[in-house]
């Protein structure tokens, strides 16, 4: 069941890590563009800009809502390059730094900073609503490193690198 049929429940869920958050069904075209580029035929990723939670209607509400602490503080993110005052106000800096590091393949720094930050606090509040156990947080963050090495991210750097970082952002588990 696609998450759309839920947006309102969903939507009040992700406004409870930042007022500001909208759930968008992601079906622009730059999205397809993007897509093409990284040869993603099925589409299940959610993406984040500002404020703006983008999810393919064929997300289903589960899955959104397991995601939505990872995307929700990308939010967050955006609001402090934002410096504070809205998270649409962080789209400049935020995407300016993301895109920058986006060519140089291999040396996305801020790409694997951020996107650690980012799966590290879903992690953390997963394990405070008691949905995954706190040690298994890090096999977790593992995973995640995983895809975060791989074609999704385009390679952002290798992956040992990340792993390496990973392992810093660990220690938020315990
Ligand atoms: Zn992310």
């Amino acid at each position: 069941m696609s998450w759309v049929n839920e947006k309102e429940r969903l939507e009040k869920y992700a406004k409870t890590f930042d007022k500001s958050i909208v759930l968008k069904v992601k079906d622009a075209w730059p999205f397809k563009v993007w897509n093409w580029i990284t040869q993603n035929k099925k589409d299940t990723v959610s993406t984040t800009f500002g404020n703006r939670i983008y999810s393919p209607a064929l997300s289903s509400a589960k899955g959104l809502e397991g995601i939505i602490p990872h995307e929700a503080r990308h939010v967050k993110q955006y609001r402090w390059f934002g410096f504070m005052i809205h998270p649409l106000m962080g789209i400049p800096l935020f995407n300016l730094l993301y895109a920058l590091f986006l060519f140089p393949v291999g040396l996305a720094i801020f790409r694997v900073l951020m996107e650690l930050d980012a799966e590290t606090y879903r992690l953390q509040k997963l394990a405070e609503v008691k949905k995954i156990q706190t040690k298994s947080a890090g096999k977790e963050l593992d995973r995640f490193v995983k895809i975060l090495a791989g074609k999704a991210y385009i390679y952002p750097m290798k992956e040992s690198w990340i792993q390496f970082f990973a392992d810093k952002f660990k220690k938020k588990f315990n």
